[in-house]
């Protein structure tokens, strides 16, 4: 057998619940500290900022959540995503290896972001929020915000990282056709923007600033709150979707994964594919090998500190526990914009620290050629932060060819790079480089960790 292999599910076996891996871990989940006092914050001092449904699942440690019948109603629109057992890639690498990938790029804004977003619109509809605010690095999630928020009839402002806005002009015109706003961070209508704008006239903006202006806007006003599209307990929670299908489909397929890989900007895509099978390994069943990986640009795994740190640039949000590069880190402008965040999900960086997950870092051209093969083989054209999952699975399957070993690697080819085909084209035009960042810079900003937590 020579051809590519789908593993389909019906409609009626998207999950009916979310699993939430703080109810495995052997300790429990480090929370967010309020960073003027160091403690704990409670549920009512997050409101201003997110839906009361939300705060509970951050919090959450019980197992399963149930997952509302009108966000299932819209998951069946791409849901359950196909499972992809990659023959041809795997012919053309000439591996013992087994080679299989979830795909999240049949949602209607070409990446796992719309498992959130809908869920998250909501359940800010369901509270009578009629605003959401949010930032947005590639413009995945202010795309994926801006179709939930037309789906439940909510107004949506996003601000875009300015490097990606200029780069990716067709993302901003997909948000607008979808009834958004978007605006290019640092911009000039925030007091976090302007006081950027102020020292640096030319910032080429990063997740940390965007942020800064969301959280802004949704602390001005009561009928407005705030969305993110990745890095918390919730959002991870709703992204599980991905790997409880998997798990399903592999039953299928008659087989295990060895390895599971995926890329990590905030850790969503990886905590969706990766939670439901670690949790099987905690509970006392499969063990897995892990990996996450991220660009040798904003390495906040492999180079980061695990510590206590602000979310955002202008430090409004809580302090959370991550491995983090200093939130005034901005990271050179490199193509998968998704992936350019000074920090990580909580939860990834606990599991990091525990050793149930390694983590590699990859340089983007060799990320854009290996993304090449596998559209070739493949024929779908991964978005450039999943060709950081595909290189590094196409490494998996060669080392299989050395040892001689027949593993089964999944990865999540978490979206595709329709959006993304200017990249394609400065990798093609020998135009991409392999920009270093500032070793200073970075020294400086881990220099600057807050000090009460840590
Ligand atoms: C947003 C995005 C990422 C990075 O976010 P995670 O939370 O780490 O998943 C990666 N890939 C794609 C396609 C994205 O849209």
């Amino acid at each position: 057998m020579s051809d590519s292999v789908k593993y389909v599910l019906d409609e009626n076996e998207i999950p009916k619940q979310w699993y939430n891996i703080a109810a495995d871990l052997p300790e429990p989940p480090t929370p967010p500290l309020h960073p003027g006092t160091g403690q704990p914050l409670s549920s009512a001092e997050l409101e201003p900022l997110f839906s009361r449904a939300v705060i509970e699942q951050e919090m959450s440690t019980e197992r399963y959540i149930d997952i509302p019948q009108p966000v299932r109603d819209i998951y069946r629109q791409w849901r359950p995503s196909p499972l992809y057992r990659a023959r041809r890639l795997e012919r053309a690498l000439d591996t013992p290896a087994r080679i299989y990938y979830k795909y999240e790029g049949v949602s209607p804004a070409g990446s796992h972001k719309p498992n959130t977003a809908i869920a998250q619109a909501f359940y800010a509809r369901e509270e009578g929020t009629k605003r959401l605010t949010t930032e947005t690095g590639a413009g995945q999630w202010g795309s994926s915000l801006a179709l939930a928020g037309s789906m439940f009839g909510l107004d949506v402002e996003v601000f875009m990282v300015r490097v990606s806005f200029d780069q990716k002009p067709y993302r901003r015109a997909f948000m607008e056709s979808f009834g958004a706003k978007c605006i290019a961070s640092p911009s000039a209508e925030t007091a976090a923007g302007r006081s950027i704008l102020a020292d640096t006239p030319d910032s080429r903006g990063s997740l940390g600033i965007a942020i800064s202006e969301a959280v802004e806007r949704a602390l001005e006003r009561s009928d407005t709150k705030y969305v993110l599209g990745s890095v918390l307990n919730h959002v991870l929670l709703h992204q599980t979707v991905v790997g409880l299908e998997a798990i399903r489909q592999f039953e299928l397929a008659d087989d295990y994964p060895d390895t599971i890989i995926a890329c990590t900007g905030g850790g969503s895509n990886f905590g969706g594919i990766v939670f439901p099978f670690l949790g099987r390994q905690l509970r006392g069943g499969e063990a897995v090998d892990i990996l996450a990986v991220e660009p040798a640009n904003c390495p906040t795994l492999t180079r980061g500190k695990y510590a206590y740190d602000f979310g955002d640039t202008a430090h409004l949000t809580p302090l959370v526990k991550m491995h983090t590069l200093g939130s005034n880190f901005v990271p050179p402008g490199f193509h998968a914009g998704g992936l350019r965040y000074h920090g990580m999900a909580p939860l990834v960086s606990q599991c990091v620290d525990l050793g149930y997950v390694q983590a590699r870092a990859y340089h983007q051209k060799e990320c854009f050629e290996a993304g090449l093969e596998f559209a070739r083989a493949e024929g779908i054209l991964p978005a450039p932060e999943a060709n950081h999952a595909v290189i590094a699975a196409m490494d998996a399957a060669q080392e299989c060819k050395k040892t001689g070993e027949s593993r089964a690697i999944l990865f999540n080819l978490c979206g595709h790079g329709h959006f993304d085909m200017p990249a394609y084209m400065d990798y093609s035009a020998g135009k991409l480089h392999d920009q270093a960042y500032n070793e200073g810079d970075m020294a400086m900003a881990l220099a600057g960790l807050p000090s009460v937590a840590n």
